[in-house]
């Protein structure tokens, strides 16, 4: 049933005096950096200030401004000698951010990723082909280490060439794929162009997903189009990467290993702690990490706690799926949207697609939002009043959800722009 069972069923007590500890091992080796050598005599933090995990609030927070302005070295802890990898964020909000690992911790990231994986269901008897950037990217050694350690076949497939994807697929009967969940629906494509049907002529089992926001209602849409269950994977560069936050076969939000991050949800404004069960900013405490630990790291993601247990029996907390990034939002006519938002309208139109592309414009000084949809096949037909009957009721449903009226255009299936990695929603055109 698990990885790790005794960390894994650790009752909460057991979980919250190993943070503690943890924390203050944390507090001792990151003291070392420059960057937080400096922070913590300025605000007379040392591992003394730490008696319960509740006392990381007196910690001073960390952002990816902090990381881009100490760039390169201003929160290593060890000598250069010894740390033996580094990793680079996808860049999607700007300068990349880069993070250093010695051995222990690539070791202790490996095992998380095992953890996640057997956590979802996968097993040693599983063909894993791992569909994503290797190289700076976390998602692909993240996978492959993590993947090998729990004793699966691992094919390093990389991104890209679907039709190769595909080959390896038949030639090896793949079981399980990690992508990110708008690269499935390219490959979904492809199988029809080859004239084969996935469920009939693979082996797939199971998919991970994540890396990008994606909406409940595209993963049913994955989930239908494959016959195969997908499970939310969620994780960022700065706390290692994949293996941060991870769905177990219940499927009702992701576990957070709070062995390894102390967990925080705040209000993105007063980063005072929202109301358990309130959507927040997530902010982490690495506490398990030697070379480069953070603390208190603001993420920019949002989601919430879910409360209860999970019936898999593991007491890591819950969160919900990501609703957005804090960045991600944008205001029109003086209201606040996330991309998400859309998504989950769109999706429930069984005549949508599965791409489209919100745009932001100025219209005679006055903003506008349209967005683009792509049809699925079968409904891009000639028939304009259907089409404009459709068109007026996704304007209608968007409008009751983000209190802004867009304008909707119905496009032919494919014709949107693809991009190679993460899938971009928003292309803000506005003047300044
Ligand atoms: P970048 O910030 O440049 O995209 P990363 O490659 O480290 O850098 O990506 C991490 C980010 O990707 C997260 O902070 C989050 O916004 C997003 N992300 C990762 N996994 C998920 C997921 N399962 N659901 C939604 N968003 C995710
Ligand atoms: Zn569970």
């Amino acid at each position: 049933m698990y990885w790790n069972p005794h960390i894994e069923q650790a009752d909460l007590p057991t979980l919250r005096a190993l943070q503690a500890q943890r924390l203050r091992d944390t507090i001792a080796h990151a003291e070392r950096s420059p960057f937080y050598g400096a922070l913590f005599a300025k605000c007379g933090i040392s591992t003394d200030s730490i008696r319960s995990v509740e006392d990381i609030r007196r910690l001073p927070f960390t952002t990816k401004e902090d990381l881009r302005s100490h760039f390169p070295y201003g929160f290593l802890t060890v000598d250069k000698k010894d740390t033996v990898r580094l990793h680079c964020s996808s860049g999607t909000t700007g300068n990349p951010t880069v993070i250093f690992h010695n051995r222990h911790d690539l070791d202790s990231w490996s095992n998380l990723v095992a953890r996640s994986l057997y956590c979802a269901g996968v097993r040693d008897t599983d063909v894993f082909q791992n569909i994503c950037g290797y190289g700076l990217f976390t998602g692909g050694l993240g996978f492959q280490y993590g993947a090998e350690r729990l004793g699966a076949l691992v094919i390093p497939a990389a991104a890209g060439n679907t039709t190769r994807q595909i080959r390896l697929m038949q030639d090896f009967a793949t079981t399980a794929v990690h992508t990110i969940p708008s690269y499935l629906f390219r490959l979904h494509t492809a199988f029809a162009e080859m004239g084969l049907d996935p469920a009939r002529d693979t082996a797939l089992r199971l998919f991970v997903i994540g890396a990008e926001p994606h909406t409940e209602e595209q993963r049913r849409r994955i989930e239908d189009l494959f016959g195969v269950k997908a499970f939310n994977s969620y994780g960022l560069s700065e706390m290692n990467g994949p293996g941060v936050a991870f769905e177990c076969t219940c499927q009702n939000g992701l576990h957070v290993w709070e062995d390894c991050f102390l967990t925080e949800i705040v209000h993105p404004q007063t980063l005072e702690p929202v109301v358990e069960g309130e959507v927040g900013e997530l902010v982490f405490t690495t506490l398990d990490r030697q070379a480069m630990p953070l603390v208190r790291y603001r993420t920019r993601d949002l989601t919430r706690f879910l409360p209860g247990t999970c019936p898999c029996g593991r007491n890591h907390r819950r969160i919900d799926r990501i609703s957005g990034r804090t960045d991600d939002m944008f205001i029109v006519k003086g209201c606040n949207i996330f991309p998400m938002q859309i998504e989950k309208i769109l999706m429930r139109f069984a005549q949508v697609g599965t791409d489209y592309l919100i745009l932001l414009q100025t219209r005679n000084g006055v903003d506008e939002i349209t967005i683009q949809v792509e049809m699925q096949a079968a409904w891009f037909t000639g028939d304009l009043a259907a089409l404009e009957k459709l068109a007026r009721q996704i304007v209608h449903e968007v409008r009751d959800e983000i209190l802004v009226t867009p304008t909707v255009q119905l496009v032919e299936p494919g014709s949107l722009p693809k991009s190679e990695g993460k899938a971009v929603r928003v292309r803000d055109e506005r003047q300044a």
